[in-house]
């Protein structure tokens, strides 16, 4: 039987409910937050410029070589004076005062934060697909947070996600749990999921049409699909918008040299992600394809395989960011793999990997902007930093591919007012190496030491 109440008790619950809102409001800031929230993975400058000289605890580094990330020629033994989460100064060992805390790091070569445009933590198997089908999403939040924390260990202390596998975007939740100090981690950015058309690389194309599971991608078709997509990707914390334009390399049954949206459903993806100051990246490998995502406005193609000449200078032309991924391609063909569900991509990466090689060069001498990104993320994070050697070895000079993975990668980020490079004013971000990363890239694979937002998290 119903149980009726009084208009009383009612009216006094209401107004507890709103007691209560309103408390919960003013605790979380919620109404302290102009429009959308910056990712608060990337504090403004102007929080931390606030924050009154001596107020935090004063740090310093010595080293004895400092690559700063502007292209700069390498000053030698440098002081690198940090307040809190900030560089304050950097100069002579001089500049730091007495009685402060000093990391001495002897003749080590210190550079910005290592910045992967490309990381995908839920992934750590050639069966990634299969595995999305085992895993629940609370084990890919697990694994994937000890996957960004290893990565960090690596000197990888920003990751941008160009979508990844999990249906409920537990990548955001690993962000909250760092930001919110749980763990430390790196900084993370990035979208949800790789947009997808029914067939296309995001969808799962080796199980039986009678069965009906979840792909890893969000699967979309048509202009509207692809608007309540992107608005869905953006209200659950997706500051990037991923899109597969054309078919991939790692996914079953679709070809990377197919364009797969239309040019209106790519339009309605940049449009409506613009209309909440959220950029698009594009997976594209076929020419076409890359040509109609810059023409749509995207910021950022990812791996750009069968790039031609037109695409190239398109590129250059918008300020378009390729982020090439070579060394995932030239890992798998090196390597091969007994798991079925990626014979394609070991197949099209030996194909395809010298002529891959000789557009980035090209693409390197036209003067593209170009980034690191290693398509590993969840994979041993020995690999990822392998990515530095692959794009000298297609043309760009130590300098530029140390700058591809810090002060570039920070702008196509838009966050070069915060990481990026070794400047006063800057995220205390910094890394080290043993050795001469100019004279020897590989020296990247080897990171010795960790700071990240001011705290050490490796020390040699
Ligand atoms: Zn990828």
């Amino acid at each position: 039987m119903k149980r009726h109440r009084g208009p009383g008790i009612g009216r006094r619950r209401t107004v507890r409910a709103l007691v209560a809102l309103w408390l919960f409001i003013v605790v979380a800031g919620v109404g302290t937050r102009p429009g959308r929230a910056a990712p608060a993975s990337a504090p403004t400058p102007a929080a931390a410029a606030t924050a009154a000289p001596g107020s935090a605890v004063s740090k310093g580094i010595l080293c004895g070589r400092l690559i700063d990330g502007r292209g700069n020629a390498p000053r030698g033994r440098t002081a690198i004076l940090i307040e809190g989460e900030r560089i304050m100064k950097v100069g002579p060992p001089d500049i730091l005062p007495k009685g402060i805390d000093v990391i001495d790091l002897g003749d080590a070569t210190v550079l910005p934060g290592l910045i992967d445009m490309h990381s995908h933590p839920f992934q750590s198997t050639d069966s990634y697909q299969v595995d999305h089908l085992r895993w629940s999403s609370a084990y890919k939040a697990l694994k994937g947070l000890k996957a960004v924390q290893d990565n960090l260990q690596h000197g990888w202390t920003t990751l941008r996600i160009p979508g990844d596998d999990d249906m409920f975007y537990a990548q955001f939740d690993i962000r909250k749990a760092i930001d919110g100090g749980l763990f430390v981690g790196p900084r993370l950015t990035g979208a949800g999921h790789y947009i997808s058309i029914t067939g296309g690389g995001g969808d799962m194309n080796f199980i039986a049409p009678e069965q009906h599971p979840i792909a890893d991608g969000l699967v979309v078709d048509g202009v509207e699909e692809m608007r309540k997509a992107v608005r869905q990707e953006i209200k659950y914390g997706s500051d990037w918008i991923k899109l597969l334009v054309t078919g991939a390399f790692m996914s079953v049954g679709d070809n990377p040299g197919d364009v797969h949206f239309s040019m209106e459903e790519i339009k309605m993806a940049v449009d409506e992600a613009a209309r909440h100051r959220v950029p698009v990246m594009a997976h594209a490998h076929a020419a076409e394809g890359i040509k109609m995502a810059i023409r749509a406005g995207v910021r950022t193609i990812e791996h750009g395989t069968f790039m031609d000449k037109e695409a190239i200078d398109l590129m250059v032309q918008k300020g378009v960011y390729l982020v090439p991924t070579m060394y995932v391609g030239e890992y798998y063909a090196d390597q091969g793999t007994d798991s079925p569900e990626m014979q394609k991509n070991v197949e099209l990466s030996r194909k395809f990997r010298g002529e891959f090689e000789r557009r980035v060069g090209e693409a390197i001498k036209a003067g593209v902007k170009i980034c690191v990104g290693s398509d590993f993320g969840g994979f041993p994070p020995e690999l990822n930093a392998h990515e530095f050697a692959s794009l000298v070895h297609a043309g760009m000079t130590p300098m530029q591919a140390i700058q591809a993975g810090t002060r570039v990668a920070s702008e196509a980020l838009r966050w070069d007012d915060r990481i990026g490079t070794v400047e006063p004013g800057k995220l205390a971000d910094i890394v080290a190496v043993r050795g001469d990363p100019l004279k020897d890239i590989t020296e990247l694979q080897r990171v010795t030491f960790v700071m990240i937002g001011g705290k050490v998290v490796k020390r040699p």
